[in-house]
C-alpha cells in the first residue's frame, strides 16, 4: 500500500480521479494504445466514451478490456460510438459531456503511409482536424493527441530532447501527417484558445497490439513468432537500437498530461520513452529468455539476419527530462520489466486462442 507521503505524483493523481471521476473521450479505442487508456481509466471508475471505425482496432481489444476490468469491479462506464473522425458529425456527437480527449486514432505504420500516403493523411491530418473542430466546439478542457518520435526525422542526435526538432529530415508520410498535428495543435491553440497537449510516443509495446498483418510492429511480431516456434528476421546485425517504452507509461503520460496545471502553456510537446536504448540483439535475447520457460525449445531458436531497411535510422531513444520535469512523469515499467508482462499477456492469450480453437474443431466434428 502506497502511503501518501511516498506515492508518486501519478498516484497521487490516480486517488483523486477515483474521487472526483470525468469524462473522457479516447479516439481508436479499440486499438492497442486506445484499449490501454480505457483499461487504465475504467479502473480509475472513470466515465469514457470511445470512437473507433475498426478500421485497424479490433471488437475483441474491447471486450479483453471489459472483462478484466469488470473483474477488479472498480469499473466505471464505458459507451462506444463506432464511426470515422473524418467525419464531423460523429466527432461532434462523441464529444458531448466530454472533459477530456485523448486523440489516439490514426493510421499508423511508416511503411503503411508509404504504401498509400493519400489514405494516411485523410485519416491522420483531415481527421485531427475534425476531432479539434469538435472539441473546440464542445469546449473540452483539453485535447492530448499522440504524436510520434517519427517527427525527428533522421536526426543524427541521440538522446533526442524536444528541442531537436527540426535537425533531421522528415523519413516518411506518416512523420509528415504527425509534424502537421503539431502545427494544427499550435494553431488550433492560438486561434480558437483550445488547449491541446501533443506526446511523440517513441517505440510503444504491451498487451493487445497486434502481431498481425504486413505492418505489424517487432515486439508481437517476434513474440507471435517464437511462440509458433519460427524463426524472426532481424533487419541488419542487429545493432539498431529504439526507445521500447510499456503502454502504461505511454497511459500515465496521457493522464498527467490533460490534468497537469503545468502543461497549459503554448500547446505543449512532451517526449513520451523509458528514456533507454535497446538494440535488436538485445530485445531479441530478452524475448526469448522470457518465452523459454514456456517454450524449452525456443532456446536454440536463433534469428535470421536480413538486409538493412532503407530509411531506418540506426540509433534512436528519448531523453525524457522535459515530461519529468513539467508533468512528474516516472516510467513505472523499464523496458525489461514492461516485456515480462507483455510475454505474460501474449502468452496466456495465445493458450485461450488455441483452447478457443479446440472447442470450435470439436464443436464442428461433433
Ligand atoms: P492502432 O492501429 O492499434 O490503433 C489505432 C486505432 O484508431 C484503431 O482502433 C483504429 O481502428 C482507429 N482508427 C483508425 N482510423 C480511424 C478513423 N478514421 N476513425 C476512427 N478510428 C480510427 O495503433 P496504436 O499503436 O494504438 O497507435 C495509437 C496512436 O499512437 C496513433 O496515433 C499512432 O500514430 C501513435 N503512435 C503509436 C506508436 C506505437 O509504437 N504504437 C508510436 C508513435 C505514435
Amino acid at each position: 500500500m502506497i502511503s501518501g507521503v511516498d506515492a508518486s505524483p501519478y498516484e497521487i493523481l490516480r486517488r483523486e480521479l477515483r474521487d472526483r471521476p470525468r469524462t473522457w473521450l479516447v479516439t481508436g479505442v479499440a486499438g492497442f494504445i486506445g484499449s490501454n487508456l480505457l483499461e487504465e481509466l475504467l479502473g480509475l471508475g472513470q466515465r469514457v466514451v470511445g470512437l473507433d471505425n475498426f478500421s485497424t482496432g479490433h471488437r475483441a481489444n474491447l471486450e479483453d478490456v471489459l472483462a478484466a476490468v469488470a473483474a477488479t469491479q472498480h469499473g466505471g462506464t464505458f459507451r462506444l460510438i463506432e464511426g470515422d473522425i473524418r467525419d464531423v458529425k460523429a466527432c461532434k456527437k462523441a464529444m458531448r459531456g466530454v472533459d477530456f480527449v485523448l486523440h489516439q486514432a490514426a493510421l499508423g505504420s511508416v511503411p503503411r503511409s508509404i504504401d498509400d500516403p493519400a489514405t494516411s493523411n485523410e485519416v491522420n491530418v483531415d481527421g485531427f482536424i475534425k476531432v479539434l473542430i469538435a472539441a473546440n466546439e464542445a469546449k473540452v478542457k483539453r485535447v492530448v493527441y499522440a504524436s510520434s518520435c517519427a517527427v525527428y526525422g533522421d536526426s543524427p542526435m541521440c538522446p533526442l530532447t524536444e528541442d531537436h526538432f527540426g535537425t533531421g529530415l522528415l523519413l516518411s508520410p506518416y512523420a509528415a501527417t504527425k509534424l502537421t498535428n503539431e502545427i494544427y495543435a499550435d494553431v488550433f491553440q492560438r486561434t480558437y484558445g483550445i488547449q491541446c497537449v501533443g506526446l511523440r510516443y517513441f517505440n510503444v509495446f504491451g498487451p493487445r497490439q497486434d502481431p498481425n498483418g504486413a505492418y505489424a510492429a517487432v515486439i508481437p511480431r517476434w513474440i507471435a513468432k517464437l511462440l509458433n516456434g519460427e524463426r524472426c528476421e532481424i533487419l541488419g546485425d542487429g545493432e539498431t537500437s529504439r526507445d521500447f517504452v510499456h503502454v502504461s507509461n505511454v497511459a500515465q503520460a496521457n493522464i498527467l498530461a490533460a490534468l497537469s496545471e503545468r502543461s497549459v502553456g503554448q500547446s505543449p510537446i512532451y517526449n513520451v520513452a523509458c528514456g533507454r536504448e535497446t538494440s535488436l540483439n538485445e530485445l531479441y535475447r530478452m524475448i526469448r529468455l522470457g518465452l523459454v520457460g514456456h517454450l524449452p525449445a525456443i532456446a536454440v531458436n536463433f534469428p535470421i539476419h536480413g538486409p538493412f531497411r532503407e530509411g531506418d535510422i540506426r540509433r534512436s531513444s528519448a531523453d525524457i527530462s522535459r515530461i519529468r520535469q513539467q508533468l512528474q512523469y516516472e516510467p513505472t515499467h523499464s523496458t525489461a520489466q514492461g516485456l515480462g508482462q507483455a510475454l505474460e499477456w501474449y502468452v496466456e492469450h495465445s493458450a485461450k486462442g488455441a483452447a478457443k480453437q479446440g472447442e470450435e474443431r470439436t464443436a464442428a466434428l461433433a
